[in-house]
């Protein structure tokens, strides 16, 4: 089942025409992510999606509920948490956390979440000091436990660990995974395409105001040229040998071994794999280079980067 279904969303501001049509299907209790160049329309995309503002055309569900006639459904599903903390720093962790649940009435209930939240997000031995104390790290993990106070079924994460250290991300990334495995929906946005890379079940490439590429990471990495596979040989005979039956076949520099262009799949290795036997081509090793996701989404976007 979909979590968030679009179609043909577009939205303007003044003559600029921002969304020129974005289609989006993300399946639930997955991590989708949506990349695109700066002020190609993520937060734009996220802002529709969570009732901020309306798109000029197109529609769209989320958590089963339609965006332009149910937005208050829409409201209670959701939590946004992003760049700008919600983390009000004159109070402690804990007050925090309560302040979330007296806004979302859970009454007494809300004492025992809070205090959950506090230990399954390590906030538990600062949760009586001001927020104001707290490192980066600390209060970006309390700005997504206020946003869990309310249960919610789909979480739109705008750039989640943007300025924080390798140790505090990969914290931020096990609880995203935590999240989905109890079956949340995660929108993310982020800077980071390792980050997508890591978390992301599947990836979109927004660009000049169209979805140009949607897929898993490794789809879209095997989409761009420059992934190669690089053969070993423990003997010049055979790597000549290979340089005259495998076509565009080049050299790596002065080691026995040979790079050949081939986009990773199991069909192409077999292939290549199939020609050296029957050749009797004896390889020593290989090993398969895809393209990162920064390749890709060079490749994808690089026509419209302003100067
Ligand atoms: P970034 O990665 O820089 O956050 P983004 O992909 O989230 O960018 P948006 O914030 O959605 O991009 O902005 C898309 C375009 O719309 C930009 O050109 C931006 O200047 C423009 N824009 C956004 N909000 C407004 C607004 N309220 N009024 C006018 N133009 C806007």
């Amino acid at each position: 089942m979909n979590a968030i279904t679009a179609t043909g969303l577009r939205r303007s501001y003044g003559d600029h025409e921002v969304l020129k049509g974005v289609d989006l299907f993300v399946q639930r209790g997955t991590v989708f992510s949506l990349l695109g160049a700066n002020g190609a329309g993520k937060t734009t995309t996220v802002k529709i999606l969570s009732t901020l503002i309306r798109a000029h055309a197109g529609s769209a569900s989320v958590a089963g509920h339609d965006v332009a006639r149910d937005p208050n459904g829409v409201r209670r599903s959701i939590g946004v948490t992003g760049q700008f903390s919600a983390v009000d720093n004159l109070l402690t962790g804990r007050e925090n956390l309560k302040l979330m649940a007296d806004l979302n009435h859970l009454g007494g209930a809300g004492k025992i979440k809070v205090q959950s939240l506090l230990e399954q997000f390590d906030i538990a031995d600062a949760a009586d000091k001001p927020a104001s104390t707290y490192s980066g790290g600390m209060r970006r993990r309390l700005d997504l436990a206020m946003t869990l106070v309310g249960s919610p079924q789909v979480i739109f994460l705008d750039e989640p660990t943007t300025g924080l250290d390798p140790r505090s991300r990969r914290a931020m990334w096990d609880i995203v995974r935590r999240l989905v495995a109890d079956g949340v929906t995660i929108f993310l946005t982020t800077q980071y395409l390792e980050e997508a890379d890591e978390l992301a079940d599947r990836i979109a490439v927004l660009d000049n105001g169209k979805i140009v590429a949607e897929g898993t990471a490794d789809e879209l990495k095997r989409r761009i040229p420059g992934g190669h596979v690089l053969l070993q040989f423990n003997d010049p005979r055979h790597l000549d040998a290979a340089l005259r039956v495998v076509r565009n076949a080049s050299r790596d520099g002065e080691a026995l071994a040979l790079r050949v262009p081939n986009d990773g799949s199991v069909s192409s290795l077999k292939a290549l794999l199939d020609r050296l036997d029957e050749h009797s081509v004896l390889v020593d090793s290989l090993s398969t280079h895809t393209p990162d996701l920064d390749d890709v989404f060079l490749a994808l976007t690089e026509k419209v980067v302003q100067p």
